[in-house]
Parts: C-alpha cells; sequence; structure tokens
C-alpha cells in the first residue's frame, strides 16, 4: 500500500506545467527576497526541467526576477566527466540557467565528478547544504525505473550523497541521442544526493512530462513504499506535489 499519496498537479500541457512549477519557484525567491533572507533551491537536470529553467530566465528578463540571493544545489553529477564536459551537469545548468540570470556562480553547487575524492566531496555536498540551513524546495524528475537523482531501485529511504551505480536502463535513457550517442559513452557512475538528503527539503515538487513516464509516475504514486520504487519513497512527505501532464498522469486511477 501507498503510504499516502501526494498532492497531485495536472495540466493540460507540458508548458503549461513547467510554467507552474516556475511560477511557484519565483514566488518563493521573491516572497524571500523581499524579507531580504536567500532561497534555497535545489535543482534537477535532464529533459523535464529545460521547460522550467527557460520560464525563470523569462521572468528574470521581462519581470525583474532576481536571483542574486538564491544558493542552489544540483541533485547529481556524472562520476568520471570534467565540469567543462559537454554532458556533465554543471555545464548543462550553466547553459540553462546559471549563465542566463543574475546568480552569483559561487551560490552554485554541483557535485564535481572528477579529480575528487568521492567520499570527501559527498560529505561536503551535504555540510554545505546544512550551513544554509536547509534545502526550502527541491524540483525533481523521475526516471522511467522510478530512480530519483540517481538513487536507482534498491536505494534505501535513508540514503545520503555518494557515489552510485547506474542501471544498464539509465545507462540506454540518458543515451537514446537526447544527451550521449551510444550508450558505451555514458558514464557507469555518478555521484549523487541520496533519498534522506532529497526529503530533508521542506518542499519537494516532482515534475513529469510525456506518456513515457507515465508508469513511473502510476508506481510513484500507487505503488508501495518501497526501495524497489525509489520515487515511492516521498509519498509520506509533509510537503510533496506531483506536477504532471495529460501524458505521464494518464495511467493514473482517476477515482
Ligand atoms: P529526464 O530524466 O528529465 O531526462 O526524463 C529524468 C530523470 O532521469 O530523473
Amino acid at each position: 500500500m501507498p503510504a499516502s499519496i501526494p498532492p497531485v498537479v495536472i495540466c493540460d500541457q507540458a508548458t503549461t506545467a513547467s510554467e507552474r512549477v516556475a511560477k511557484e519557484i519565483a514566488d518563493l525567491i521573491r516572497s524571500r527576497h523581499e524579507a531580504n533572507k536567500p532561497t534555497v533551491l535545489g535543482l534537477a537536470t535532464g529533459s523535464t526541467p529545460i521547460g522550467v529553467y527557460r520560464e525563470l530566465v523569462r521572468l528574470y528578463r521581462e519581470e525583474g526576477l532576481s536571483f542574486s540571493k538564491v544558493i542552489t544545489f544540483n541533485l547529481d553529477e556524472y562520476w568520471g566527466l570534467e565540469s567543462s564536459h559537454e554532458q556533465s551537469y554543471r555545464r548543462f545548468m550553466n547553459q540553462h540557467l546559471f549563465e542566463q540570470v543574475d546568480i552569483p556562480l559561487w551560490n552554485t553547487h554541483v557535485l564535481q565528478g572528477k579529480n575528487v575524492n568521492p567520499s570527501l566531496e559527498c560529505q561536503a555536498f551535504e555540510t554545505k547544504i546544512l550551513a544554509v540551513g536547509g534545502v526550502d524546495l527541491w524540483l525533481l524528475g523521475i526516471g522511467n525505473n522510478g530512480h530519483i537523482a540517481f538513487n536507482e531501485p534498491g536505494s534505501s529511504v535513508d540514503s545520503r550523497t555518494r557515489l552510485v551505480n547506474l542501471t544498464p536502463s539509465t545507462i540506454v535513457a540518458n543515451s537514446d541521442g537526447r544527451f550521449f550517442k551510444d550508450p558505451q559513452d555514458v558514464p557507469r557512475c555518478a555521484l549523487s544526493a541520496g533519498i534522506g538528503t532529497v526529503r530533508e527539503a521542506r518542499r519537494l515538487i516532482v515534475l513529469a512530462l510525456g506518456e513515457g513516464k507515465a508508469s513511473a509516475v502510476q508506481n510513484a504514486l500507487e505503488g508501495n513504499f518501497s526501495p524497489d520504487n525509489p520515487a515511492s519513497m516521498l509519498q509520506d512527505h509533509p510537503h510533496c506535489t506531483f506536477v504532471l501532464d495529460k501524458g505521464s498522469s494518464s495511467a493514473l486511477n482517476k477515482n
């Protein structure tokens, strides 16, 4: 049985879903900015959040949304890639968001996937999150196999940031032409925030777009709370919402 079912918002289209998520992030940044407080955001990479970042950049350019007091932490990074590699998540974030807005780059934290001791790098990441008072809002995608960040099936509910192995299905999913061209090129390991790390954020938004995510979303919301299905382990978070489009919500029991 599910532990409980997080609220679900179903939007007509992927763009509407992305804009809705961007608006919540922007409202949070504005209210904290007015109170002269930083906003600590957890962010994700992949195809899913691109529309959210596009809308945040528009809000910065056209509606004066300032990121000058925003601090960010990203979910994960491929192990073995330099930050400058064209498929690194540091590069993705710089391109899609950080270099497009007024965020000070030193406020952005993406794990380093090369030339570091992995356990020290992961510990430092957790320590920095604690030092800024925890994450206010973490935006998450969901993998076809239910992974959250690179917490593949089998990850424990209290897992912390660590070096993990990617499953064959994730390697294939990330080499379908969107990112790496060939599965051979996809790193076999990554540094990933843990399920326990993510669950400590005060607000979670899981964004899932397209029919390809329908079964992962159904398992996350209606399946058992289980490490076999990492996204299900967000079911009992007190402030987690799934934002979906028609495709990703299509397998849900709508009653
Ligand atoms: P995607 O990946 O946004 O590229 O579909 C999501 C994920 O694997 O978490």
